[in-house]
């Protein structure tokens, strides 16, 4: 028996729900890797990286579903209709997000369109970028100094607005470090709500985008200035933001450009 003999078999008419991580495929869990290896389509969004698709059975169906990409938006309705359409087939559907598929991926109303459907189903969690993602840029989601709880939130609501519902005074007197998911394009009506609500103009804030992707950058700036260092930068989604003192720590642990990597053949001496 192989060390992998934990890995459930993908039966047909089944449809997986995965998450992919951040973008470095180094990040993808061994089931989700095995998942590629056995389905036979693959829908997946815009925020799953070319270099993780490889890894899909050759054969195997890859579909676009997704609202980024300079392509035409999916419909939601639309995408859980094929996850339901393609497992009636007797497809084993992998369906892969960026990320973790029940944070802020909307994985939880596919879910639920599934079950409603009668579609067996599994979830595969995958590390969110507001966590794993901020390793890459040098910042602890939590450190023992600064914070013993950490906000994670959209700055879209349904309609795509700054989200009205949340209350936001609360979070700011109540969580010392808040990650912000979609929020670039509202940065400063974010930071002006943030301080208007009692937060330090002055606190830091990180933006960190393209988060373990080669193409990563991470702007540090501060509430008050957060919207003119974004702009200045010319940073674009997909972009996280951190606020607290954790991103402080990005000066002793931004480990990605602190230490340089060995010379690939050293690697493969390695692994020889
Ligand atoms: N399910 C995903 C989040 C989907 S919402 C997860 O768990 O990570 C999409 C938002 O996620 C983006 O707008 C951005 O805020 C964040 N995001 C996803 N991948 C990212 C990356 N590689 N770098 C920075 N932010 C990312």
């Amino acid at each position: 028996m192989s060390e992998l003999d934990f890995l459930p078999a993908f039966e047909p008419g089944w449809v997986w729900l995965a998450g992919a991580g951040p973008g470095d495929p180094a990040l993808l869990t061994l089931g989700v890797h095995d998942a590629l290896r056995q389905a036979d389509v693959v829908v997946h969004d815009a925020l799953v990286d070319g270099r993780v698709l490889r890894f899909a059975r050759t054969g195997a169906l890859l579909e676009f579903a997704g609202k980024r990409g300079g392509r035409p938006s999916c419909r939601q309705a639309d995408i859980t209709a094929r996850l339901i359409d393609l497992a009636r087939q007797g497809k084993r559907v992998l369906r892969l997000k960026g990320g973790d598929p029940f944070m802020f991926g909307r994985g939880g109303e596919e879910a639920q369109a599934l079950s409603r459907a009668g579609i067996p189903f599994r979830v595969l969690p995958g590390v969110t970028a507001g966590i794993g993602g901020l390793a890459y840029g040098g910042i602890p989601a939590t450190h023992r100094d600064f914070n013993s709880a950490v906000t994670f939130l959209t700055g879209h609501d349904a309609g795509g607005d700054v989200p009205d519902g949340l209350d936001w005074p609360a979070i700011a007197r109540g969580s010392p470090v808040i990650v912000i998911y979609m929020g670039l394009g509202k940065i400063g009506r974010i930071a002006d709500r943030l301080i208007a609500a009692g937060r330090a103009p002055g606190e830091a804030v990180a933006v960190v985008a393209d988060a373990s992707l080669p193409s990563q950058r991470v702007v540090e700036t501060t509430l008050a200035g957060a919207a003119e260092a974004v702009a200045a930068a010319g940073i674009s989604a997909p972009a996280l933001i951190v606020v607290g003192e954790v991103v402080k720590l990005r000066a002793e642990l931004d480990w990605m450009n602190r230490f340089v990597a060995p010379p690939t053949d050293a690697v493969s001496r390695r692994r020889a």
